[in-house]
């Protein structure tokens, strides 16, 4: 362990948004054990520090996978013909609000394949109207639509909007999606959702082929410049029925993806303190204990999935996803168990609104005692 580390990590912890970009390549390049030890408590001292020791929950809902994009390592990309597709009815997406009310979560992610039309429109604006009374904080992740129907929808309900970027680099993403998917549009919808006041969700994906620790750092760079509240990434996992599914993967590809995951995690939240930062399922895809893992790291967020378990081998988005015959219930029990054992609560009754969103929409100051 260097003293430049120790700088490092000292210079960020203190405020927000500290570091150059070499200087968060840097601090993503670490590798060694006791070098990596120190950046995730570091970490976690200030997830602790802005969030508390509470985990905020959000049930997910997985409410179809017919897709009209065909991203080049998606496993329910439109091209894939080995799934089912299936898309859920309005009265079992609203059965599963109230599941997640129940569970006492709070909030609820409504995510699905990507659909422009004005049917789905109203399909979505139905849904957000007849979950409203539940008083749920809804995020939707249902992908790139002109900013008229990112309004109608927060109109009707939804308070926060999650669109991966996945990669802040527009040379690395033509290479992971056809000619016709445009970064620009994906910037200008994630600029179109501030302007209709959503708090905003932005993401990566990190150990995709060719990416390097300068583009991870750009992406947190980007996260900053977009000024985003919530952030939701993880590793690349590799889906058999892609373009992408057959990239070389060194034998030890698993522990790789994980511990890069998680540096992501560290870093972004040493560079931007006071956002909801989510410990992706793909984590727990790549070790049990993953999305503790991902809380240790820094992360303040996990998204349970409530979905039927009859639909859960349809939306597979790459290989090993867990979780496919446990149902809500399981989810739930399990989760506190493996929370508790680091020391971590279940924010239960709180939508747990990012810290960020409220300081830029309120002005307010304070730290912890502000997340309640
Ligand atoms: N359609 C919406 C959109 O485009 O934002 C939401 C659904 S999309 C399937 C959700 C996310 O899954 C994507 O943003 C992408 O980052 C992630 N994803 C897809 N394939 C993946 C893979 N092979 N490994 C890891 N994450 C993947």
């Amino acid at each position: 362990m260097t003293d430049s580390l120790h700088n490092l990590l000292a210079r960020a912890a203190e405020r927000p948004r500290a570091l150059a970009r070499p200087e968060l390549a840097a601090l993503l390049a670490v590798e060694d054990e006791v070098g990596l030890l120190t950046l995730f408590d570091a970490a976690y001292a200030l997830k602790v520090r802005c969030c508390g020791k509470r985990v905020a929950m959000r049930g997910l809902v997985e409410a179809g996978n017919v897709c009209a994009k065909d991203c080049f390592y998606c496993g329910i990309r439109r091209s894939n013909g080995n799934l089912s597709r299936y898309m859920l009815s309005a009265d079992e997406i609203v059965r599963l609000a109230e599941l997640d009310a129940r569970q006492g979560y709070a909030s609820l992610v409504i995510q699905s394949g990507e659909i422009e039309s004005e049917e789905h429109t109203r399909f979505i604006e139905d849904v957000l109207r007849r979950i409203a009374p539940l008083d749920l904080g809804v995020t939707l992740s249902l992908g790139e639509q002109t900013e008229a129907v990112y309004r109608r929808w927060k109109d009707a309900g939804a308070a926060r909007y999650l669109l991966r970027i996945e990669t802040s680099n527009p040379d690395l993403y033509a290479t992971l999606h056809p000619a016709s998917h445009s970064w620009e549009r994906r910037v200008e919808c994630l600029r179109a959702l501030r302007r209709c006041g959503y708090q905003v969700g932005t993401g990566v994906m990190c150990g995709l082929p060719g990416q390097t620790y300068d583009d991870l750092a750009r992406d947190i760079e980007f996260y900053a410049e977009m000024d985003v509240d919530m952030i939701g990434m993880g590793p690349f996992i590799p889906h058999p029925d892609t373009p992408l599914g057959t990239a070389h993967q060194a034998p030890d590809a698993k522990h790789q993806a994980l511990v890069l995951g998680l540096k992501m995690i560290a870093v972004t939240r040493l560079h931007l303190h006071d956002v909801n930062i989510a410990a992706a399922t793909a984590l727990q895809a790549l070790a049990p204990d993953g999305r503790e893992r991902g809380i240790r790291a820094g992360a303040n967020v996990i998204m349970p999935n409530i979905t039927d378990t009859k639909y859960r081998r349809s939306y597979q988005l790459y290989a090993g996803k867990p979780c496919l015959d446990e149902n809500a219930g399981m989810c739930k029990g399990c989760l506190e168990r493996r929370l508790a054992a680091i020391g971590e609560t279940i924010d239960y009754g709180h939508r747990g609104d990012s810290l960020h969103y409220r300081r830029r929409t309120r002005g307010s100051a304070s730290l912890p005692e502000e997340n309640t």
